[in-house]
């Protein structure tokens, strides 16, 4: 008998658990309901989209964004406090961190920064690079930005 009755308490406690969220909403974010921004100029280099996909309610943390590269164009050095995970959607581009070597990302790799490590990300010259990227914030902040990438070190140059 006692053997038929637990399994039973466990199931009930299960669907109550399940209830508890029954009145949260699925939302969906249309697209388009977001307008597009140009990256600031302080912050990158040549022309370069913003479009905000997502952004998590606290507790959640986490937030991303498609960001489209012209040809040229890139980040400014830069770190993120909880890492970055890029989703390479489109093009061809690069991603290089300090004192390591510039490495080509195409359209289908998904790239990890870790939490700290300087590191720019765009487009190669002759081609334009579209990813998605997703980190979490810390403080409220997802980025420190630094100075911009000399044109030697976008070149190939290790920095
Ligand atoms: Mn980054």
């Amino acid at each position: 008998m006692k053997s038929f009755i637990a399994p039973i308490i466990a199931l009930s406690l299960l669907s109550a658990e399940t209830n508890a969220h029954a009145s949260e909403q699925v939302r969906i974010n249309r697209a388009g309901s977001q307008p597009s921004i140009s990256g600031a100029e302080t912050n990158f280099t040549g022309s370069v989209r913003v479009d905000g996909l997502f952004k998590g309610e606290a507790p959640a943390r986490i937030s991303g964004g498609t960001v489209t590269f012209e040809p040229g164009a890139r980040t400014a050095w830069h770190t993120h406090p909880l890492g970055q995970t890029l989703i390479v959607t489109a093009g061809v581009g690069y991603v290089q961190q300090e004192s390591g070597e510039r490495q080509e990302i195409r359209s289908g790799d998904v790239v990890w920064i870790p939490p700290h490590v300087r590191h720019w990300h765009g487009a190669t010259a002759s081609s334009g690079m579209t990813h998605i990227a997703v980190s979490e914030a810390e403080d409220g902040t997802t980025v420190t930005w630094a100075e911009k990438v000399s044109d030697t070190v976008y070149s190939g140059a290790r920095p």
